[in-house]
């Protein structure tokens, strides 16, 4: 399988935070057997790279599992699912989509996310913005006793983006949905399966983290268990070329990987961040530079970890992140790996004692 295949299956498996297992499960089987793979119990999985020794400087790798989507949260008497979301959306990108909802018998169920028709709109409908909670989820069912007993949909169901993924190589483009974050997922196990040294003088451990769109959860709980001398986290990141004028862009397709000084979570590790840019330049691999004044990643909660952890974020530009629809350039998702690589195979000991 190449990087264009575990990023098209990654992408069309569905995920949302708290129900990673599908994704999770397609990492596994991408793996070769010697790699040592375990899960904890809010589906953090970790993946241990053949080491070449004994304490070594341990490394963590991260990319989150998880997606954006909704869970049920009620059955209305006409048929119709009330939800609420997982992950932050525009209510405005939302209606007349597509979406699937895992029933109890592990079937995905098609519904259109709804609102009412523009001929019952009154006036002050047509000036009110539509939010979530004027939005449903319809099956085409037509009591709520038909949604229970032949849908077999139950409250507390998750919903994904009903997307598919495609490629169009002429142009070095995908589209998709969840590329924030199987884009990331997808460079790490390539990363990890294919590029690092393995008589490099490191003890790599790859996490795919789970619930990072509800406020970096499973990275909480799975710092501590791997407990790492140095992080890198490798993320989808909300592409800024297609409102901003040339000067205010910091995460433009085809441009490269971004790598961020800072955001709402961090400030990423200086002397960390410049040893990365180095390697960049040696290698010839383009970046851009990034300084956020929202947005956070699990680098947010590696960083604060016990003497802190310093943690360089990597990001893959997504246009329209936390949406159905995601564009990104496959030489980005490249460059990524390549960057990622080469940071790996040049660390040491002395060299991360040093950030
Ligand atoms: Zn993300």
């Amino acid at each position: 399988m190449n990087v264009l295949k575990i990023i098209e299956k990654l992408s069309n498996t569905p995920g949302v935070s708290g129900f990673e297992d599908e994704v999770i499960q397609a990492a596994r089987t991408y793996m070769p057997e010697n790699f040592d793979i375990t899960e904890d119990r809010i589906r953090n999985l970790f993946i241990h790279c053949p080491s070449p020794g004994k304490d070594l400087p341990r490394v963590m790798l991260d990319a989150h599992s998880d997606e954006v989507g909704f869970m049920i949260q009620s059955v209305t008497t006409s048929g119709t699912l009330k939800f609420l979301a997982l992950g932050g959306w525009n209510p405005q990108s939302l209606g007349a989509h597509a979406v699937r909802i895992r029933n109890t018998r592990g079937q995905w169920i098609k519904g259109i996310v709804a609102s009412k028709p523009t001929h019952f709109l009154t006036q002050e409908d047509r000036n009110t913005p539509v939010g979530l909670s004027n939005m449903v989820i319809d099956v085409g069912a037509t009591s709520q006793q038909e949604v229970i007993d032949h849908f077999h949909i139950r409250i507390g169901a998750p919903v994904v983006p009903d997307v598919v993924f495609t490629h169009d190589a002429e142009n070095d483009l995908i589209f998709g949905k969840a590329f924030d974050d199987r884009l990331g997922c997808a460079a790490l196990l390539e990363v990890m399966k294919h590029h690092i040294k393995r008589d490099q003088p490191l003890d790599v451990v790859g996490v795919l983290s789970s619930q990072e769109e509800l406020g970096l959860r499973g990275a909480t709980v799975s710092v501590r268990r791997i407990n790492p001398d140095i992080a890198i986290v490798l993320e989808g990141t909300p592409a800024d070329d297609t409102f901003n004028g040339n000067e205010a862009i910091q995460a433009g397709l085809k441009k490269g990987p971004q790598i961020r000084h800072m955001d709402k979570s961090v400030v990423s590790n200086p002397r960390f961040v410049k040893f990365a840019i180095d390697i960049a330049e040696t290698y010839k691999i383009p970046f851009q530079e990034a300084v956020r004044s929202s947005g956070g990643t699990n680098a947010g909660v590696i960083t604060l970890h016990d003497r802190s952890i310093p943690t360089i974020t990597l990001g893959i530009p997504v246009r329209y992140i936390h949406s159905h629809h995601c564009i990104a350039a496959l030489s980005d998702v490249n460059h990524t790996i390549k960057w990622c690589s080469e940071i790996l195979n040049n660390l040491n000991r002395d060299i991360i004692e040093s950030f």
